[in-house]
């Protein structure tokens, strides 16, 4: 049963996206399981085929391949049935601040929201151990315009796809509990679930495409190879620091069990360091 690569296409790869791949190549590889790439490209405004293109480049240069890309998330459809759904045509801020009536309201338009169940969902994290999150609001699973939403694409295609190790950034460890919620209205077997941690800008913010210098083809750029990148991740892994290191060398230390939970703080511009960021 394999593990995934699973970018969403609306920006270039950064340190944070080669830890969160990394881990995600390291636990499938370690153990001889395949490994998928999907590109999520549900959000169409954002997702753009070139980014696509410098997403394989990266994840290439990176040195994590991949033994079969599946179509992207635009190719393929997404149903409701089965679910406990219903419609809500709230702006989200509304929605996400409780202040939507929605849910009692028995509406014809608008967007599909989840009812999901109250109280804490249990899980095993491979790094962080028992968790117990509770979805915070209902998440919408189909746009008015009836686009498939990411919590709902997300499990069918895993579902689908066949597979049974998810390993991504501890940001979704709260969608969890809502993606276990769907798995379990489906009768569906969830996979085991591995959250790395965040890695902040020198700004204290989550990377994302604002902090430039932390992707990957600016790192290039500047001069620096990808055993220099697995170098500077090694804490963010629970490793010794060393300025360098293969990535097959990873695979022989690589234990999901010994990842902490972060987060990170990546160097001033032009430097390249990954460090436990101060609380
Ligand atoms: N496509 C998502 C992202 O790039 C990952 C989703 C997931 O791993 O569940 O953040």
């Amino acid at each position: 049963m394999p593990g995934r690569l699973a970018p969403t296409p609306s920006g270039h790869l950064h340190l944070g996206n080669a830890l969160a791949f990394g881990a995600a190549w390291l636990s499938a590889r370690a153990v001889g399981t395949t490994l998928l790439l999907r590109m999520e490209d549900l959000d169409r405004g954002r997702a753009r085929p070139e980014i696509m293109e410098s997403q394989r480049e990266d994840l290439a240069w990176l040195g994590l391949d991949w033994d079969a890309e599946v179509p992207p998330q635009s190719l393929r459809s997404y149903s409701l049935a089965g679910l406990d759904v219903y419609r809500c045509d709230c702006p989200r801020r509304t929605r996400l601040a409780g202040q939507c009536a929605c849910r009692d309201a028995n509406k014809s338009e608008g967007a599909c929201c989840f009812r999901v169940k109250p109280g804490g969902v249990a899980f095993v994290d491979r790094a962080r151990g028992a968790q117990c999150w509770e979805p915070e609001a209902d998440p919408v699973l189909q746009r008015a315009d009836g686009e498939a939403a990411y919590p709902l694409a997300v499990v069918i295609d895993d579902h689908r796809d066949g597979v049974d190790q998810v390993v991504r950034g501890a940001d979704l460890l709260e969608a969890t509990a809502v993606q276990l919620q769907l798995y379990d209205a489906w009768g569906w077997r969830p996979p085991t679930w591995l959250h790395v941690p965040l890695l902040l800008g020198p700004d204290g913010r989550k990377l994302s495409k604002s902090h430039q210098s932390a992707e990957l083809r600016a790192l290039r750029a500047a001069g620096f190879g990808p055993e220099r990148v697995w170098g500077a991740l090694r804490p963010a892994f629970g490793l010794a620091p060393a300025r360098s290191c293969r990535l097959w060398d990873l695979i022989e230390e690589f234990e999901a069990a010994k990842i902490p939970e972060g987060p990170f703080e990546v160097g001033e511009e032009g430097r390249l360091s990954v460090r436990g960021a101060r609380a």
